[in-house]
């Protein structure tokens, strides 16, 4: 396989990718994340019904992020977009920060972000990654004042972020790389279906095989941190 200057390559993350950094995965333990069932936090009815717990479950989740750093895999995608510019783009499930702190740049988070809160009346979006914003308590919209701020995630039968700009890439792309991801998240998980109806080589990395696997044309079972810097080395050498 080679990947040239002029080839246009989309990939693809999942929470496998982080998983070597200390982050769980979704379906680490009987689909259960974080001891949590997906339907208690991650789902606009739960919110809606115990907002202090979604609230607690995400404020959590972000003070893990100040205890772990990208690790190898996160590593080898900024090498790979630092050869390839703006042919390369990585649209992630995840909802961490990992990419961004080993640096990529041309970044989709299309399941949303854990640094960032949107405000349930006017929309606004905000930062809040440092340790002072970690509170107990709901936040008011420092813009509009009179709404609260929820998690900028996508919960369950929420739409996923940018979808156009993602359908665009994935239908103009030579290769597809899939990382992490057990497949069974849609529309993540049809992206493949699209990059390869489009003529794109898709290839796969995962720990286990995931439920796409025969849509892939390589797959590599194993750790991403493992075989992502040497499959990246050797793509660009060869
Ligand atoms: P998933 O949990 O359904 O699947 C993860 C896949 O990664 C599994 O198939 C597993 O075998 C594989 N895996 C585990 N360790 C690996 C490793 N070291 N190297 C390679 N593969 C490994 O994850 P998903 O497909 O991303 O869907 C889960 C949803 O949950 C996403 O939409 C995401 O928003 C959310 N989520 C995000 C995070 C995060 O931001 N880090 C963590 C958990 C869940
Ligand atoms: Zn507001």
């Amino acid at each position: 396989m080679r990947v040239g200057l002029d080839c246009k390559v989309v990939v693809l993350t999942g929470a496998g990718i982080s998983a070597e950094s200390g982050i769980k995965t979704f379906r680490a333990s009987d689909g259960l994340w974080e001891e949590h069932r997906i339907e208690d936090v991650a789902t606009p009815y739960a919110w809606q019904k115990n907002p202090q717990l979604v609230w607690d479950f995400y404020q959590k989740r972000r003070s893990q992020l100040l205890e772990v750093e990208p690790n190898p895999a996160h590593r080898a995608l900024k090498r790979l977009e630092q050869y390839l510019g703006e042919n390369f783009l990585l649209i992630t499930q995840n909802v961490d920060d990992l990419h961004e702190r080993a640096e990529s740049e041309n970044v989709i988070h299309m399941h949303g972000e854990l640094r960032r809160l949107r405000c349930e009346g006017c929309g606004e979006v905000f930062e809040m990654m440092d340790k002072a914003s970690l509170t107990e308590k709901f936040v008011e919209c420092p813009s509009c004042g009179n709404s609260r701020l929820r998690p900028h995630i996508v919960w369950f039968h929420e739409m996923p972020l940018m979808m156009p700009e993602i359908y665009e890439a994935v239908e103009n792309c030579d290769f597809f790389i899939t990382i992490g991801t057990s497949g069974h998240v849609t529309p993540a998980a049809d992206l493949i279906h699209i990059a390869k109806s489009c003529k794109a080589t898709c290839v796969g990395i995962n720990l286990e095989q995931p439920l796409n696997y025969d849509v892939h044309d390589i797959f590599h079972q194993g750790k991403a941190g493992e075989i992502l810097p040497q499959l990246v080395e050797k793509w660009l050498s060869s």
